[in-house]
């Protein structure tokens, strides 16, 4: 049987570079590996304080981004985690096997919670957002789930949690595994390297949806290393070190390649141009379809066949837990 494949994107922020190449640039890739599900994780975004007009707009750009990526809606289920209740029913049943000291550990909880200063003010769903992902990966039967490092740690959580409630009523969930892209797992701020780039945090992030000006300059300025030579060293280079990351990865092809390519290059400014050259002709192409998705309302058709479908697979999943647990279905 093909492998059911599954990823989502929270509507946090504006979408970035890391995103893109941490997931919407493998949709096309994706849709010939097997089945795919794409979700839009608003409940997620819901976990930190967000302006509900803000909430709107970044749920449309994702689904346009998603299709200016090239993911095809007839062949595969784009959908809006919000719009499926069945997402909302399995968290609070499968709440119950989750531990709390599982959840204390996870690093993006300690992460994010850190940087909010009032700590009795830490909101409930940041803490129990694990749970709702386990569901959202739980109710599809999926095998994959391609994320960006970052997000490791939560499918690994799914996983034991899915093995925990086989053990108990007996073979209910698929386990599902992580899959990371070879290069451009983690693409880190241009600002500081040593941070993760983040729609939530941002720091010197080129957005998708900056104009294409702005991008080079955020390029042209990247935060560099001692020296002058292009080489990958994420430890004494680490500003180099993701910038060659992003060019390699954007132009599909291995880090060694990517330094063979600058072994004669002994100039910053030179690399960064070619790498800006990269970014703005990729991002260029990729805004022109995302208008297009956006103007022309692709979107909405493509959320609204795609919630049907989702429900379809979700309803069997969650009547099966139910009956397994002692809920009573009609
Ligand atoms: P937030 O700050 O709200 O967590 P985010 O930018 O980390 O936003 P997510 O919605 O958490 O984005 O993740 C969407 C997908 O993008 C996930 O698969 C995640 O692993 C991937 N991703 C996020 N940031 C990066 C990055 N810097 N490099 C590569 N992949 C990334
Ligand atoms: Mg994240």
């Amino acid at each position: 049987m093909a492998n059911t494949i599954l990823t989502g994107i929270k509507p946090t922020g504006k979408l970035t570079l890391g995103n893109y190449i941490g997931v919407l640039k493998n949709v096309k890739d994706l849709q010939k590996q097997g089945n795919t599900i794409f979700f839009i994780a608003d409940l997620h975004a819901l976990t930190l304080p967000i302006e509900p007009e803000q909430l709107r707009q970044n749920s449309i750009d994702i689904a346009c981004f998603y299709l200016a990526a090239g993911f095809d809606y007839e062949n595969g289920i784009l959908f809006l985690q919000s719009q499926v209740d069945e997402h909302s029913i399995l968290n609070s049943i499968m709440q119950n096997y989750m531990y709390m000291g599982e959840l204390s550990r996870m690093t993006q909880f300690k992460d994010k919670a850190s940087k909010i200063d009032n700590k009795n003010g830490i909101g409930l769903g940041l803490f129990t957002y694990p749970v709702l992902m386990a569901c959202d990966i739980l109710l599809y039967d999926c095998d994959i789930v391609p994320v960006g490092e970052d997000q490791v740690q939560h499918v690994e959580l799914a996983r034991n949690l899915a093995i925990r409630f086989n053990n108990r009523y007996g073979e209910t969930f698929v386990v599902p595994k992580a899959q990371i892209n070879k290069v451009g797992k983690r693409i880190m701020s241009l600002s500081d390297p040593s941070k993760k780039m983040s729609k939530s945090d941002p720091k010197g992030d080129i957005y998708l949806l900056d104009d294409i000006k702005t991008i080079r300059k955020k390029i042209m300025s990247a935060v560099t290393d001692l020296g002058s030579d292009i080489t990958y060293d994420i430890d004494n280079k680490p500003g180099i070190s993701n910038l060659l990351t992003i060019y390699a990865s954007l132009k599909n092809i291995s880090i060694e390649e990517a330094c063979n390519n600058f072994k004669d290059c002994h100039r910053y400014g030179d690399f960064k141009k070619e790498v800006a050259d990269v970014v703005c002709q990729e991002i260029s192409k990729l805004q022109e379809r995302y208008h297009y998705m956006l103007e022309n309302k692709i979107y909405e058709k493509a959320l609204s066949i795609g919630k049907e479908k989702a429900h379809q697979i979700a309803s069997k999943t969650l009547k099966r837990v139910k009956e397994k647990v002692g809920l009573l279905d009609e």
